[in-house]
């Protein structure tokens, strides 16, 4: 059992070995990487002429939620236009297409937050198009949500009901009281169980092995041969990744991670985390990472910021954080002394600071007592980093993890209200993080199917490399090109390809099998249509998976 790919243009990701026209796997593993003339085929393994495209170890996914986007499944998406006409015909449409009995409720994301500026929708506008069952349309802020009549009708909310959450979770109102049909932020969950009862169906939330397993396959035919979960909600997630994998349909390294929320919570969570693994590690999956959502985000202004926020009631607010350096700091001794490695969300500066300093404190304690430091802590999104903190992840040993189809303008320019020009200039800067020789790991950091489609690893290297989004571009009038400032900012080919292969690796602890192509490894590779180093980097996307090998296996595309 084994295969020889020849005449290949193979990047190893390995430092030994600089360049190599040929891999040879053997029972799963690698046995050959090298010049072809030097090695002889003395099993008669077959061989593949590549014509010289290109091969590229295993790609990983180091911060991803294939739980929320399996979920999100049976939720429609919209066309991108803030045409109101174009929109409402689209759902009319669907609503024709699918008849109640098979949707009786529909659930569209997203349209546009610019749609209605100035002149907020309403159910009867909604009516228009769909009235013979609940429909709601959500946001791309997922901020608010626009229903329909029967929603409110079917969820018993009136004039009389009070809003959950005065100014925060609530219904818009016209003057007479009457819900107009405008939803601020995730009130309809407190009356949807009404509607749920009424309607007599409930959405397909179960994590089944054939819902997890689109999303799993999705990632396979894109390259992806290891990711990370970067919230396991409870182990339902685990159950339907360990049926796949007894079915031979995973073909992925999977980590996952639970969350706490403070120091007190935190032994509970790791004996849950313990119990998770005793009944779900094995060869391709395993749970040994606990996640902390440190701030909010820039985009809401709910972000830990070294410097207040800009046009904000108080004049110093500084956003909110989680937890401040002593507490943290106390975790993360807790998570050395029980040997679980930490994923911390950290979005402002103010979180990046005070993350840095808990890792400093807790490593000094530590070395203190004469123990050995020996967690891994990586910090997720780190979207604005103060300059004189850029070094610090190298000289803690932190790992930091960037969501690459983030950087043009996925997010528009809503944090600019927040932070100001200034700061939003120089959001997503990581060169010099890596170039002080930290660690950088990239994923897609997807949470409904409604992007699914971004995670193909080599769109978010496209945008990484150009910081211009194919399909959210910034206005050409005021950013040249589209491209999102600061162009220095940029990453190259070889951050972006390592921090995709090796370093993710590093990150999931299984460097020593996969993230590289080198001998003893296990066999993960891509084949690309095209080199990835030599298009055009607004083409990087555009290049195919010709074939995915996992464990020595074509699962993706063929040779
Ligand atoms: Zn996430």
């Amino acid at each position: 059992m084994g295969m020889v790919l020849a005449n290949a243009k193979v990047y190893t990701c390995a430092d030994d070995v600089t360049s190599a026209d040929a891999v040879v796997v053997e029972d799963g593993a690698i046995t050959f990487v090298g010049d072809l003339h030097s090695w002889e085929n003395a099993a008669g393994l077959p061989v593949y002429d590549l014509g010289g495209r290109t091969v590229v170890p295993g790609l990983i996914d180091s911060h991803t939620h294939p739980s929320m986007v399996a979920q999100s499944f049976w939720h429609v998406r919209l066309p991108w236009t803030t045409d109101v006409d174009e929109i409402l015909d689209f759902i009319r449409d669907y609503a024709q297409a699918h008849p109640r009995d098979e949707a009786p409720f529909l659930y569209f994301e997203y349209y546009p937050s610019a749609t209605f500026a100035d002149n907020p929708p309403t159910k009867d506008l909604l009516d228009t198009a769909v009235s013979d069952r609940p429909c709601l349309c959500q946001d791309f802020s997922e901020h608010e949500h626009w229903v329909n009549s029967k929603m409110l009708e079917l969820m018993e909310v009136t004039r009389d009901t009070p809003d959950p959450v005065p100014g925060l979770e609530m219904f818009v109102r016209d003057e007479t009281g009457e819900p107009t049909g405008l939803l601020r932020e995730l009130v309809h969950l407190h009356f949807i169980d009404t509607l749920y009862e009424k309607i007599g169906w409930t959405p397909p939330h179960e994590l089944t092995p054939e819902r997890v397993g689109r999303f799993f396959r999705f990632m396979t035919e894109h390259g992806v041969t290891a990711l990370f979960e970067a919230l396991v909600a409870d182990d339902e997630i685990l159950q339907a990744i360990a049926e796949l994998d007894r079915r031979g349909n995973l073909n992925m390294y999977y980590e996952g991670a639970l969350r706490f929320r403070n120091v007190d919570d935190l032994p509970g969570v790791i004996a849950l985390l313990k119990s998770h693994r005793a009944e779900y590690a094995s060869k391709h999956v395993n749970v040994n990472t606990l996640k902390l959502f440190l701030d909010g985000t820039n985009e809401i202004g709910n972000s830990a910021v070294l410097a207040p926020m800009c046009n904000h009631a108080s004049a110093d607010h500084r956003g909110d954080i989680g937890m401040e350096t002593a507490e943290l700091t106390r975790c993360f001794l807790l998570c050395n002394t029980e040997g679980v490695d930490v994923h911390i969300h950290v979005v402002g500066d103010r979180s990046f600071r005070t993350a840095c300093d808990a890792v400093e404190a807790a490593r000094t304690e530590i070395a203190a007592t004469g123990d050995v430091w020996r967690i891994q802590v990586t910090l997720a999104h780190c979207e604005l980093v103060d300059p004189a903190d850029m070094h610090r992840p190298a000289e803690l040993g932190i790992i930091v993890n960037w969501t690459t189809h983030w950087s043009g303008a996925y997010f528009g320019e809503a944090a600019k209200k927040h932070l100001g020009d200034e700061r939003w200039d120089r959001m997503y800067r990581f060169n010099e993080i890596a170039e002080s020789g930290a660690l950088l790991t990239f994923s897609s950091d997807v949470v409904t199917s409604y992007e699914l489609h971004r995670s193909n690893p080599l769109f978010g290297m496209q945008v990484a490399a150009t910081r211009v989004d194919p399909e959210y571009p910034l206005s050409p009038s005021v950013y040249p090109g589209s491209a999102r400032p600061e162009t220095d900012a940029r990453l190259s080919r070889e951050l972006l390809l390592a921090g995709y292969t090796i370093n993710g690796a590093k990150q999931l602890r299984l460097a020593d099998k996969i993230g590289s192509l080198e001998v003893g490894k296990v066999a993960n590779l891509c084949v690309l249509s095209a080199d990835l180093f030599e298009v055009e980097p607004r083409a990087i996307g555009e290049i195919k998976f010709d074939a995915v090998i996992f464990e020595g296996r074509v699962v993706a595309g063929s040779l």
